[in-house]
């Protein structure tokens, strides 16, 4: 599970504080280059795992750590709360529009997940009173279009596709949206398609589409076992298409956690949701505090 490692090797750096009295600057210098190590070991950014260290020493000096009477306590205290603002501080909602439908458009490269994705927000909206719909905007790929079918069906929400050669995506999502009305649907979520690597034509598709159908949200799935390497695709789609938010998928098979504890500090993007495996419910909101807990507990 994500973070294991890094949960342990953090354990481990607090270690030597606990059940000391009282403890010296270099006993927090020591842990603070343990925890450095912990998180470089976790695959984070070098420079945001430089940054996180650094604040935490300021935080300490500041706090009196020195003088306090369970100086551990507080030491951990700060990398919590460091920890929680490294993963995003506070929930990042979705938007939904208070005129219907909200439109969301998923965006993201081939296999990070997007399809599942886009069935599992599905069924958590649903969940939460709504009437999403699905739309197949991937017209490269007719396994693509088959696939959102075949997640439609097992989850029981409407796919709207077009399986005509040479059907336009802009044209499909546009089509759709006017559609969800007359189905009495008030969410749309629109699977795009991908490209194994980001490419012009891509983006400048995925742009028609926004510019199309003007979504309230365009969120970027994003494999987090892939690493840094999540980091620089959603800089690129941030700064190429303007992203909302990001969604991490496979965090059950990612054993380091880089991407989470990087990408907001990096890109400045809130990860609003995760995936925690295959399945239609193998989906989380995500909550940064509670994952910074989890890490440290
Ligand atoms: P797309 O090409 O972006 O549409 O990706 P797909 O939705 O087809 O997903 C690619 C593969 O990743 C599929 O085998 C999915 O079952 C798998 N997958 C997607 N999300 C998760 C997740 O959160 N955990 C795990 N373990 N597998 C996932």
């Amino acid at each position: 599970m994500a973070f294991d490692s890094l949960s342990e090797k953090l354990q481990e750096a607090f270690q030597s504080l606990k059940g000391k009295g009282k403890i010296t600057e270099e006993d927090v210098n020591l842990a603070l280059r343990q925890v450095r190590t912990a998180l470089l070991e976790a695959d984070v950014n070098f420079m945001v795992a430089k940054d996180f260290v650094k604040s935490i020493k300021e935080k300490a000096l500041g706090e009196e750590v020195f003088g306090s009477l369970n100086p551990a306590q507080t030491v951990i205290k700060i990398v919590n709360d460091e920890l929680t603002a490294l993963l995003g501080g506070t929930q990042s909602r979705i938007m939904i529009s208070s005129k219907p439908p909200t439109i969301i458009m998923l965006v993201g490269l081939q296999g990070a997940g997007k399809t599942t994705t886009a069935g599992k927000l599905a069924v958590y909206l649903r969940k939460q009173g709504k009437h999403p719909m699905l739309v197949a905007a991937d017209v490269y790929r007719p396994a693509a279009i088959t696939q959102l079918q075949v997640v439609g069906k097992q989850i029981d929400i409407p796919v709207f596709a077009d399986e005509t050669p040479g059907a336009n995506p802009v044209d499909i999502a546009r089509r759709a949206v006017e559609q969800s009305t007359h189905m009495l649907k008030d969410v749309v979520i629109i699977d795009t398609a991908g490209r194994l690597a980001i490419d012009e034509v891509l983006m400048d598709e995925l742009s028609n589409i926004k510019a199309a159908v003007r979504p309230h949200e365009i969120l970027l799935v994003v494999d987090s076992m892939i690493g840094q390497d999540a980091v620089t695709t959603a800089q690129t789609f941030n700064e190429k298409l303007g992203v909302d938010g990001v969604i991490l998928t496979k965090l059950d098979g990612d054993a380091r956690g880089g991407a989470a504890l990087s990408i907001k500090a990096v890109t400045g993007l809130p990860i609003k949701f995760t995936g925690v495996s295959e399945k239609m419910d193998g989906f989380d909101v995500f909550y940064p505090d509670r994952m910074a807990s989890r890490i440290l507990d």
